[in-house]
């Protein structure tokens, strides 16, 4: 079946664009994605709205404890270049800091990684607050990112999201500094950034996927999110940047395929990629199983309507919404099969499709679960297994790692 006919899409897009009034913007440069949409990993711009006083919100803010820099990062400083030299007089301790000494270079990085840190998070979160769901979903959203965490002193290089007390209020604990002695900035990689703010999102939209054993089908469903969220938000950067060729070219590729912080390592792999063969049931592993199965859904939605930019754009928007819309309205799964099979469940109750698309979008998953039923139900949730270790601070206890 081809539908050729996108007024639908059309009105339903243009509603969510007039949804959000022009407000008070500022402009942020942040480390882009590695080998995705033309990205390079150098550095790029993007315009936030209300950023408050410096990079912060009222769903993220900057741990600024540990650091020798001044707990103020003001809005008009929040552009960097690739060769900004900052400068700070924080005598005071309040107010604008003056323009007037150097910080040197590793502080300047370290300040980079911070602002960056804070606008790819922003942009993963506007990407969901803008999909086209109820915006009070993401109400208990509270994160603290500290892009300087202690254990990368240590020689730990690490990355990873611990809830603190409630669902979606938590850290992000990265690894900011540069020097030789330290290990690899995460904090420089926007995959690395956007999983681990996708964790909170998920944690935020709903408790039940949180704090489970590595080998559990939920904590896989936990790194999926967090993967679909790097898609999610290095799209919306794509699209600022009218990247559109590209997103098209991914998004009707026939292996079509998410390569997650490409050249970590330093050797041109991918830290993690979605069409990898032979997952085991540990949890980054098994997620790859139900990245592929929505990514291939996306494209296999996609090939069905011309092949614009403007199609491929809202394709992927009506993915995120449904997956948000699934996410929020699960109550129990066994598998990550079980997952694929609500998100089915949920496309009559998504909106945002006529009769017809909702018959197109169904048929394709339904399909897509039955090829794939193997391989999402190869792991299940072990009933008899004890019950999760209980938060008691060890950060690396309940944390989710991004290898
Ligand atoms: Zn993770």
């Amino acid at each position: 079946m081809k539908v050729h006919r996108l007024l639908f899409f059309i009105l339903f897009c243009s509603q969510i664009a007039l949804s959000t009034p022009s407000q008070d913007l500022e402009e942020v440069s942040i480390y882009s994605p590695n080998g995705r949409f033309g990205f390079n990993g150098s550095i790029v711009d993007i315009t936030l709205e209300n950023v408050q006083s410096g990079p912060q919100d009222k769903y993220f803010s900057l741990d600024n404890e540990r650091r020798d820099i001044p707990t103020y990062i003001p809005r008009g400083l929040l552009v960097f270049k690739k060769d900004t030299q900052w400068n700070f007089d924080n005598s005071e301790g309040r107010g604008d800091p003056k323009l007037d000494k150097p910080v040197g270079p590793e502080l300047s990085a370290v300040i980079n990684h911070r602002i960056s840190t804070y606008g790819i998070a922003r942009l993963t979160l506007d990407s969901f607050l803008e999909c086209g769901v109820n915006t009070s979903s993401f109400n208990t959203l509270k994160v603290i990112f500290n892009p300087d965490d202690r254990a990368c002193r240590l020689g730990i290089g690490n990355a990873y999201y611990e809830r603190i007390n409630r669902p979606g209020i938590g850290r992000i604990e990265l690894c900011g500094a540069i020097n030789n002695q330290t290990p690899l900035p995460t904090a420089r990689f926007f995959d690395i950034v956007s999983h681990e703010t996708g964790h909170s999102i998920l944690d935020a939209l709903n408790a039940y996927f949180y704090g489970h054993r590595s080998n559990s089908p939920l904590a896989a469903f936990h790194e999926s999110f967090a993967d679909l969220s790097t898609f999610f938000a290095s799209l919306r950067l794509a699209k600022i940047h009218e990247k559109d060729d590209e997103v098209v070219h991914l998004l009707s590729n026939s292996n079509i395929s998410l390569c997650l912080a490409l050249n970590f390592d330093g050797r041109g792999h991918c830290l993690r990629n979605s069409i990898d063969v032979n997952a085991s049931c540990e949890s980054h592993d098994n997620s790859r199983k139900f990245t592929n199965f929505y990514l291939k859904s996306m494209r296999e939605v996609f090939t069905h309507y011309p092949q614009t930019s403007d199609n491929a754009y809202w394709v992927v928007n009506y993915f995120q919404k449904l997956l948000v819309q699934s996410v929020v309205s699960v109550r129990t799964v066994n598998s990550l099969y079980d997952m694929g099979t609500h998100v089915v469940q949920q496309i009559p109750l998504c909106g945002g499709l006529a009769d017809n698309g909702i018959n197109l979008v169904s048929t394709i998953l339904i399909k897509q679960l039955a090829g794939e039923r193997n391989s999402l139900q190869s792991c299940v949730v072990n009933q008899s297994a004890p019950a999760p270790l209980p938060n008691v601070g060890n950060l690396r206890l309940n944390s989710h790692q991004y290898y």
